[in-house]
């Protein structure tokens, strides 16, 4: 059959999608070329805001009304949590985040002898970890390897844990051989990825942590280097550090969830730690990573949050010095118990703080920007167009050199200038 696919919302969406792609290519299985019509539509949905549930509809739709033959099978976190406004959305196949083997199943039967499934499971009652591909599909420089679901943090402004459930986690022979599968296939990146990797292990006898599997993972990984996906800043220990600075393959780059600088509004979010501890992590990457690129995510105008508080939270964010942030101005999500709590900001409050960090967010990218000018940066190029290559730096800037034919290499590049929002500069061979 040939199957039309969208993808929305995080990173671990993006690798479910990856290996729905990848189990649907090994079944003989195609993608439609732009204007052929498809035998069937995926929507991997998304509910991590409201406003994320309502694209989620619309992606549904519009897919729907543009494959108008098409079986319309949805999946994902938006799914799960409303299978029923789904299925009014146009969906026939209707699965939530679990089993995505079932869902292609499903899928392939709709489209050979029609009817419709639903298929929605209690995630709190899963207890095994649904181990799929890893890899990237064809054309792409960096495979992403999910190596953990299901949070159990229950940050109040969060939906995530009703719709993922309990902590499941890749065993670590199956990370190892997963990983030594794709160094073979010849990428040059691993991007590690999980709802919550910081609480990887948990679950697994013996109680292996995130350290752990990026250790094993390290010593199978070839010539690729690894990336990590979103940190709980608590996982962030003097070992952690030492350990994966040893390995010599773990990208300067950690993202880690802040959410906000004010400590009051940290504790009202059911956040696990205060500024005091964030910082002093920060601290320790770059002690062990020196140079690294930190970067956050920032909740702007959360209930309850004051022009005091969010005063703080700029001043800290400046002493922290990210390299880049991802501020979300706070977005109600029925559900959770922010979505009920007094003191809800108005939009135009919660979009003004926004900007305000947006802008101390610019002036810091710049400066990290500038310490970066004369100093070589591993870049693994990814795109190439009118003569110039460009690509991330394992500090994850994007960096344009003049040249060709460099995809999918890592060569050192030494920084001259800033180029827009990124860097430019001279291989170094
Ligand atoms: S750690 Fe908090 S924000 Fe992240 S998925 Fe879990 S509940 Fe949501």
């Amino acid at each position: 059959m040939k199957y039309v696919i969208s993808t929305l919302g995080c990173k671990v969406n993006q690798y479910e999608t990856q290996a729905m792609e990848l189990l649907l290519q090994e079944r003989g299985h195609q993608s439609a070329e732009p204007g052929e019509s498809a035998d069937a539509v995926i929507v991997n949905t998304c509910a991590v805001t409201a406003e994320s549930g309502r694209k989620s509809r619309q992606m549904i739709r519009r897919l729907g009304e543009e494959n108008p033959d098409a079986v319309i099978g949805v999946c994902g976190c938006y799914s799960q949590l409303s299978p029923e406004e789904a299925r009014q959305s146009g969906a026939k196949i209707v699965f939530g985040t679990g089993d995505h083997k079932g869902f292609i199943a499903a899928l392939e039967r709709a489209v050979l002898s029609g009817g419709e499934e639903k298929e929605i499971d209690d995630p709190f009652r899963r207890t095994e970890y649904e181990q799929l591909p890893a890899g990237a599909v064809a054309g792409r420089t960096r495979a992403l390897l999910k190596i953990q679901d299901g949070c159990v943090n229950f940050c109040t402004y969060c939906i995530i844990p009703y719709t993922r459930g309990r902590l499941r986690s890749l065993p670590i022979k199956a990370a190892e051989e997963e990983t030594a599968r794709i160094a073979a296939e010849g990428y040059r990146e691993l991007v590690l990825t999980g709802i919550e990797i910081a609480s990887y292990g948990v679950d697994l006898p013996g109680k292996p942590g995130l350290t752990d599997v990026v250790c094993a993972i390290a010593a199978k990984c070839g010539g690729m280097r690894i990336r990590l996906g979103s940190l709980e800043p608590t996982v962030i220990t003097e070992e952690f550090c030492r350990r994966l600075a040893e390995t010599g393959k773990v990208c300067r780059h950690f993202h880690l969830s802040l959410q906000s600088g004010c400590d009051r509004t940290l504790k009202a979010m059911n956040r696990k730690y205060d500024t005091e501890e964030f910082l002093k992590k920060t601290r320790l990457l770059r002690q062990y990573f020196p140079g690294c690129g930190i970067t956050c995510d920032l909740i702007a105008g959360f209930p309850g949050e004051t022009e005091e508080d969010f005063t703080s939270t700029l001043a800290f964010i400046r002493e922290c010095a990210f390299s880049d942030m991802h501020i979300f101005p706070y977005s109600r999500r029925p559900g959770t118990p922010a979505d009920r709590m007094p003191g809800q900001c108005t939009h135009a409050v919660k979009a003004r703080r926004a900007a305000e960090a947006q802008k101390i967010c610019t002036e810091m990218h710049k400066m990290f920007l500038e310490q970066s000018i004369g100093k070589t940066l591993p870049v693994l190029f990814e795109t190439e167009e009118n003569g110039m290559c460009t690509g991330h730096s394992d500090t994850y800037v994007l960096v344009s050199v003049p040249g060709t034919g460099l995809r999918n290499q890592v060569i050192n590049v030494r920084i001259t200038e800033i180029c827009g929002e990124g860097l430019k500069g001279e291989m170094e061979r």
